[in-house]
C-alpha cells in the first residue's frame, strides 16, 4: 500500500480508533462493492445504503486512516483554479456548474453532519488574500465572475483587509459560503450509518485484484476470498493511480501543523478560513476546540521518504508564516504531519467509469477533495440506481 501520510495528524490523534469492523473471511455477493474506507468510500456507501442498495465496503487498513485522517478539512466551493480561469479552460457553463456543485456539497455535508452527530462541522466564511500586488487584478476579475453567477462574495481593498483581519495584504476576496469538519470522525459516523441501513463494512480487507465478470465484477482479497458484485466503486484515494491511466492526475507532498489550544475562541474575524493566491498556497482554519490548523508548503514530488525528511523544516516554516500574519497571537505548535496530495490539470475531479478496468472511480482531487467526494457520491448512487445524472459528463475519464 502507498504511504499516504506520516507524523501526528490532529484529527486522528484527537479521536483514536473509535471502532474496528470485522475482516472478510469468506466468499460473498453484493449489489455494490465499495473499495476504500476513507471519506469518499463513506459518502458513496452511505448514499447507496440509504437508497436501499445492498452495499459492501472493504478497507485494506483501518477505517479513515488514509488521506482522510491527514486532511485539514477546509470545505470550500472555490476550486484551486479560480472560476474565471477555469471558465477559460473548460468553458463557462462547466466551470460555473462545478462551483455550484461544490457549494451545494457543503450544504449537504453540513446537513448530514447535523443528522449523524457531533463531528466538528461548522459553517464559516472564507478569505483569499492577494499574496502580492500583482494578484489584486486576479481577485477583482474573480469577484466579478462570482457575483455574475450568484455567488456571495466581497472584494476587500488593503485598508479593509487590515481593518477586518489585522494584517497587511494588497486585497482579499471574502466568500460567504464555506465550512469545516472533522473528516475522520465524520467518516466513522457515516460508516456507522451505513451499517444501520443494512450495509456491510469490513476493514483489514484488501482487494488484491478485480476483473469484469459477466455483467458485473469479481474481486479477490489478499486472503483469497472472492467478492461478486454487480457494481464496483473504487474509492481508493490517491492509490487509484495504480489502476487508472489518466494523465491529468499529479501527486505531490503537503505539510500541516496544529497549534495548542488558543486562550480565545475567535482569534480572528469570524474564524474565517484563510488562504492566498500564491501557488502553492498557505491556508489556515480554527477548530472547535480553539486550535489553529495551518498547512501548505507543497512540494512537487510524492516520494514519502523525501517528504518526511522535510517535515521538521516545513513545520517551522508554517509556524513562522503564522507569526508573520498574526504576530500578536500566542501560537504554540503541538502536532505536525505531512501527506500525499493530488491535483488535476484542469482542477476538476475524475468521477466515472474508467475505460481500462470498467470500474467506477471517485477521485476527488485538490483542495476540494472532500466536497468532490460528496458530488461523486451522488453521481455513483444515480449510476447504480440506473438514473441519469446530468453532471456525470463534467468529470468523466478521458475528458481532456
Ligand atoms: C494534509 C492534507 C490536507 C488536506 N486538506 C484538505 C482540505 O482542506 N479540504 C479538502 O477538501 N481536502 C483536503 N485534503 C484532501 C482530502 O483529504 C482527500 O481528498 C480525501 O481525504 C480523500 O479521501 P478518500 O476517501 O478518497 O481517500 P483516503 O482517505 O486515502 O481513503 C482511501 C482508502 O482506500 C483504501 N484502499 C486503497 N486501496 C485499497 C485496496 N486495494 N483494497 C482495500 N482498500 C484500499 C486505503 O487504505 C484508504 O484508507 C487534504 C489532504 C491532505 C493529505
Amino acid at each position: 500500500m502507498m504511504d499516504l501520510r506520516s507524523g501526528m495528524p490532529y484529527h486522528w490523534i484527537f479521536n483514536g480508533l473509535p471502532v474496528e469492523y470485522p475482516q472478510l473471511d469468506h466468499d460473498v455477493k453484493c449489489s455494490a462493492l465499495v473499495v476504500g474506507g476513507g471519506i469518499t468510500g463513506a459518502l458513496c456507501a452511505r448514499a447507496l445504503a440509504t437508497a436501499g442498495v445492498d452495499v459492501l465496503v472493504v478497507e485494506a487498513g483501518s477505517i479513515g486512516t488514509g488521506s482522510t485522517s491527514a486532511s485539514t478539512a477546509l470545505l470550500q466551493y472555490e476550486l484551486d483554479t479560480p472560476l474565471h480561469l477555469l471558465a477559460e479552460e473548460v468553458g463557462e457553463e462547466t466551470a460555473v456548474r462545478s462551483y455550484q456543485l461544490c457549494a451545494y456539497a457543503i450544504d449537504r455535508i453540513l446537513a448530514l453532519a447535523t443528522e449523524l452527530g457531533p463531528c466538528g462541522a461548522e459553517p464559516r466564511v472564507s478569505l483569499q488574500y492577494a499574496s502580492r500586488r500583482g494578484d489584486v487584478d486576479l481577485l477583482r476579475k474573480e469577484n466579478e465572475m462570482r457575483m455574475k453567477h450568484g455567488f456571495e462574495t466581497e472584494l476587500l481593498d488593503a485598508p479593509a483587509v487590515q481593518r477586518t483581519f489585522g494584517f497587511k495584504k494588497p486585497a482579499g476576496l471574502l466568500s460567504h459560503k464555506a465550512a469545516v469538519i472533522d473528516p475522520y470522525r465524520f467518516t466513522h459516523l457515516l460508516f456507522h450509518d451505513v451499517v444501520k441501513n443494512g450495509g456491510r463494512v469490513m476493514d483489514r480487507t484488501k482487494v488484491e485484484s478485480f476483473k469484469q465478470h459477466g455483467s458485473g465484477f469479481q474481486a479477490e482479497t489478499s486472503e483469497g476470498h472472492r467478492i461478486h458484485a454487480e457494481h464496483l466503486v473504487m474509492a481508493t484515494g490517491y492509490e487509484s493511480q495504480r489502476y487508472v491511466d489518466e494523465p491529468g492526475i499529479e501527486l505531490h507532498s503537503t505539510y500541516a501543523l496544529a497549534s495548542q489550544r488558543m486562550p480565545m475562541s475567535e482569534p480572528w474575524f469570524r474564524n474565517a478560513l484563510i488562504w492566498e493566491t500564491a501557488t502553492p498556497y498557505l491556508y489556515l482554519r480554527t477548530t472547535p476546540d480553539n486550535r489553529v490548523l495551518i498547512g501548505g508548503l507543497d512540494e512537487p514530488f510524492r516520494n514519502p521518504k523525501l517528504r518526511d525528511k522535510l517535515l521538521d523544516r516545513k513545520a517551522k516554516k508554517l509556524e513562522r508564516a503564522f507569526h508573520k500574519l498574526f504576530p500578536d497571537l500566542p501560537f504554540a505548535p503541538e502536532y505536525q504531519w505531512c501527506g500525499t496530495f493530488g491535483g488535476t490539470k484542469d482542477g476538476l475531479p475524475y468521477i466515472g467509469r474508467d475505460p481500462k478496468t470498467g470500474a467506477w472511480f471517485v477521485l476527488g482531487m485538490g483542495g476540494n477533495g472532500i466536497t468532490f467526494s460528496q458530488v461523486g457520491a451522488d453521481i455513483v448512487r444515480d449510476h447504480v440506481l440506473g438514473r441519469k445524472n446530468p453532471d456525470a459528463e463534467l468529470f468523466r475519464f478521458g475528458r481532456s
